[in-house]
């Protein structure tokens, strides 16, 4: 299935359809109709919703999509993932333009800037224009765009056909090749009764499929188990991993049975209401998942006393985020929910006991709901006698990079890596990077390793790197990506992955030595053992995995001096050789 985001979602048709008051919702608009979010705003904003202005201008600038000074009428963002992203043609685009990258131009109709991965790894590259989606962009593409913001032509009458999306479902599995009737669920809950389908659930086998693999029958069993004035649901759909885009499908073609999945889960553990947090780059999803919502409505799956049932009452709410990797993290996610910058919380309390407003809160992973979802019309032996000994079911894989056929694929636990590249057409592969830059970097020795939580765990990121590519600008990538995102709130990390940033790229135009390989080495290892949640704890992974299975990435562009400075000194003499009037040998190093 194709889905679009262009004309027909049009921004202001998305504010209208935006049910709730929720600030990063009100942020969302005032950054559309404005450009940006003034002062006046923050505070108006703040007396409305009854909230410190200084919590306001603190997610203000927390969010890459917020901007304190006005963007161009035409506001475009490259991504700059190494597969869906490609930045010489930012720098194209900014040539043919007359601007220059970050800024705005002078008649305010364009600014362009990078973000990180917007989830279109399939079908790159791809940018992001007043939030709707291009992808397969060419250098004729970019005249074409040059010449529609030259018009000053509205994004809404550009053509329709540049903002189509494929699914590029490649491989069926258990999940997206089984019929799934609306309803069916919700219909096998209510004649079983909670208890006995919070039974199926742990029978499966289930594991939550964003990455960590916490069983799900538990984390609703305690959830079921906590008290509190309310339960909640969310549904985390911020899949900000560079190389994953597999819940923008679900959500594309198998919305109702991720709805149908909260709503059971809502029904097992007692609440009745559900969030899905949406991830920002997904904006343009936004019509579409309203409509199947009041299909629900309608058909009496969402509302009060649903299927008939006397207070079984449920509802869901969408909250959209605004350009922040880290609201992928569970209390950060919370955070954010809860209108505030989107800072991992001290845990425990877990969100099972203490979530959303302080109360009980399971958040789950798109894939696990509509798993979840399956389970309940299939049974938990249904899913479970797929799969490895401590990996049940199967896992839908977002595939990218260099090979034939990328897109969605879904295998049982289990599956060999080599299998995996056989079936998409990778050959001469020089690494994978499983479970995104977050994940594990292995050569072509490990092919026959197998995909699961008991040897390679991911989140659905399966990214290919052929002979040809420069491994070491791909670990570079990975480390600015962690450096940008990072929230900042613990030292380690913060500093950490800047540092580590900065290190690779001396080493990468060839001013390294022995020696910062050695301080990197040292920093990654502080930056993985210090830091206070999982961004900071896997970002020095790709360059660990690099360091061990590719040393001579490294080796081969060391210079052979013990030390050398991070800059140039003979440069950083320029300015008082300018002040002296000289330039002759002995003013030079
Ligand atoms: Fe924030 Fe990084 Fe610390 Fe996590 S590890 S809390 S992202 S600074």
């Amino acid at each position: 299935m194709d889905s679009r985001n262009g004309p027909e979602t049009n921004p202001g048709a998305l504010t209208q359809q935006q049910s709730s008051n929720h600030l990063l919702h009100r942020l969302f608009d005032v950054q559309q109709n404005l450009r940006h979010i003034p002062e006046s705003s923050i505070a108006e904003l703040a007396n409305d919703l009854s909230l410190p202005i200084s919590q306001v201008e603190a997610v203000v600038d927390f969010y890459s999509f917020f901007h304190r000074t006005p963007r161009g009428r035409i506001d475009i963002l490259f991504s700059n993932c190494t597969s869906c992203g490609d930045l010489t043609m930012m720098h194209e685009l900014c040539k043919q333009l007359h601007i220059s990258p970050g800024k705005t131009r002078a008649d305010g109709m364009v600014s362009i800037d990078f973000t990180s991965c917007i989830g279109m790894c399939d079908q790159g590259p791809a940018l992001l224009v007043n939030g709707h989606t291009l992808t397969h962009l060419t250098s004729q593409r970019l005249e074409q765009i040059a010449a529609q913001v030259d018009a000053g032509t509205p994004v809404e009458q550009w053509p329709v056909e540049w903002f189509r999306i494929q699914d590029n479902v490649r491989k069926n599995g258990l999940l997206l090749g089984t019929a799934f009737e609306t309803g069916a669920a919700l219909r096998a809950a209510v004649k079983q009764g909670p208890e006995a389908m919070l039974a199926e659930i742990v029978t499966s086998g289930l594991r939550g499929r964003g990455g960590a693999g916490f069983g799900t029958g538990m984390k609703w069993k305690f959830c079921r188990e906590a008290k509190g004035d309310e339960h909640y649901v969310i549904c985390n759909a911020d899949e900000g991993e560079p190389g994953t885009f597999k819940d923008r499908v679900l959500l594309t073609s198998h919305a109702h049975t991720v709805f149908e999945g909260m709503t059971l889960c809502g029904y097992v553990i007692g609440s009745s209401k559900g969030y899905l947090y949406l991830r920002g780059e997904y904006r343009y999803m936004l019509p579409e998942l309203y409509a199947v919502l009041a299909r629900r409505r309608k058909a009496g799956l969402l509302g009060e006393n649903i299927l008939g049932q006397q207070g079984f009452n449920y509802d869901i709410e969408i909250i959209v985020g605004a350009g922040a990797y880290i609201c992928g993290e569970e209390s950060a996610l919370i955070e954010s929910m809860e209108q505030k910058r989107g800072v991992p919380r001290v845990r425990p309390p877990f969100p099972v006991t203490c979530g959303f407003n302080g109360q009980p809160t399971v958040v789950n992973n798109v894939e696990t709901l509509a798993a979840a979802a399956h389970i309940a019309v299939h049974g938990g032996e249904w899913f479970n006698t797929h799969g490895s000994d401590k990996s049940d079911g199967t896992k839908i894989l977002s595939i990218s990079g260099d090979c034939a056929t990328p897109g969605v694929y879904e295998y049982p636990f289990g599956v060999s890596i080599q299998k995996i590249l056989d079936d998409c057409g990778a050959e001469n592969v020089q690494a994978i990077q499983v479970g995104g830059p977050s994940g594990t970097l292995i050569g072509p020795n490990e092919f026959e390793r197998k995909l699961g939580f008991e040897d390679l765990a991911t989140g659905g990121s399966f990214m290919i790197f052929g002979q040809q590519r420069d491994l070491l600008a791909v670990i570079s990538n990975f480390a600015h990506f962690f450096a940008h995102e990072s929230c900042g709130f613990c030292t380690p990390c913060r500093v950490g992955t800047t540092l580590l940033k900065n290190g690779l790229d001396k080493i990468a135009v060839g001013h390294g030595t022995k020696y910062d390989v050695d301080e990197m080495y040292g920093m990654a290892t502080l930056v993985k053992r210090r830091s206070h949640c999982g961004l900071g704890q896997t970002a020095a992974n790709p360059i660990l995995d690099a360091l061990q299975r590719f040393p001579k990435l490294f080796e081969d562009r060391l210079v052979h001096s013990d030390f050398e400075p991070n800059f140039d000194l003979d440069a950083a003499l320029e300015e008082a050789r300018q002040i002296s009037h000289r330039d002759d040998a002995e003013a030079h190093l």
